[in-house]
């Protein structure tokens, strides 16, 4: 017991937790996030709509205006937070600086606040959205394999990794528009080993812009025999 308190406190001195908004370490400890912190991001509050999970600012409506003019193979979906600098700073960090650890209070937030529905849901398993190998190679991690981790442990919802391959990278999808992105991934992605009573999937992903690749993913999916599949993504951007 002793010697264990020992090793975390100069494991605490050597490896501080960092916070995932400022990356200073978080005070107090045993925290996940600055208390401050916490304040800059903009969780993701109704009205909402009712496919993406996007924030949207008229109560009258109940879908965004993407939604409107797109027909999504997934179901439905929730996101945890708006996108902003803070967050895409964060979620950046993420993936090229090696912050792993910040997806623990992701991760946390989103069994928080979004446990309860994910479980409603009754999906047989749950998905990250995969990277290619050769991004897997470099970074150590996929993001949302990560989270998927941590969703499914606390969830207890099986994780199947190997559900989903990238097959080529897919760079500057920044500078297309949707119908684009979606062709481009279009044959980004295979599937992989997919149990046969894996009816009902929740695919995990970082960020939702056009949901384009949970479009690509889902109909992989589909494709391979999955029935229904729901989204949960960390952050999506604003009406688009
Ligand atoms: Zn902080
Ligand atoms: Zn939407």
């Amino acid at each position: 017991m002793l010697v264990k308190m020992i090793y975390n406190g100069v494991t605490d001195l050597l490896f501080p937790r960092r916070c995932p908004i400022c990356e200073e370490p978080v005070m107090p400890k045993g925290k996940l996030i600055c208390p401050e912190c916490i304040r800059a991001i903009h969780f993701i509050r109704e009205p909402a709509c009712k496919i993406c999970g996007r924030e949207i600012g008229d109560a009258e409506e109940e879908l965004c205006s993407n939604c409107k003019r797109h027909r999504f193979s997934f179901e439905y979906g929730y996101s945890l937070m708006s996108y902003s600098d803070v967050v895409s700073r964060s979620i950046t960090r993420i993936k090229y600086t090696g912050a792993k650890e910040y997806l623990d209070f992701y991760g946390h937030m989103a069994i928080r606040l979004y446990g309860d529905r994910i479980k409603a849901m009754g999906v047989d398993a749950i998905v990250p959205v995969p990277v290619h190998k050769s991004r897997l190679k470099k970074r150590g991690y996929n993001q949302a394999a990560v989270l998927a981790e941590i969703m499914g442990r606390e969830l207890h919802i099986p994780v199947y990794e190997d559900a989903l391959y990238r097959n080529k990278k897919t760079a500057a999808l920044k500078e297309l528009n949707a119908a684009e992105r979606l062709k481009n991934l279009s044959s980004a992605f295979f599937a992989g080993e997919i149990p046969k009573d894996m009816r009902s999937v929740l695919l995990v992903d970082d960020i939702f812009t056009t949901g384009a690749t949970l479009e690509a993913t889902s109909r992989c999916l589909k494709r391979a025999g999955v029935e229904r599949i729901y989204c949960f993504t960390l952050a999506s951007k604003t009406d688009i």
